[in-house]
């Protein structure tokens, strides 16, 4: 299985990510780690002219009046449930 491009964790998939769990801290997760919103690459976030993906919209939440740009993984209506929380 490929590494969690959130928490590099090998035991879950990305869009399963319990730590970065909703969209705003994966956003923030993916700008500090200097990739692309769009694609999750690091190698077109510093010319993002490149991107393959950079006209890809999001299925799940651009509508005809109202465009975004951004991953699967990244979008607000992608956000899993809360894990219950663990105390630490
Ligand atoms: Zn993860
Ligand atoms: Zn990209
Ligand atoms: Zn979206």
């Amino acid at each position: 299985m490929e590494k969690c491009v959130f928490c590099a964790g090998l035991d879950h998939k990305s869009i399963d990510c319990f730590i970065y769990w909703n969209s705003n801290v994966r956003r923030k997760r993916i700008s500090s780690q200097k990739r692309c919103l769009s694609c999750l690459e690091p190698k077109c976030a510093l010319s993002h002219s490149t991107c393959p993906r950079q006209n890809v919209e999001c299925s799940l939440c651009s509508s005809a009046s109202r465009k975004y740009f951004h991953h699967l993984f990244l979008c607000n209506f992608y956000s899993i449930e809360k894990p219950t929380a663990n105390g630490s």
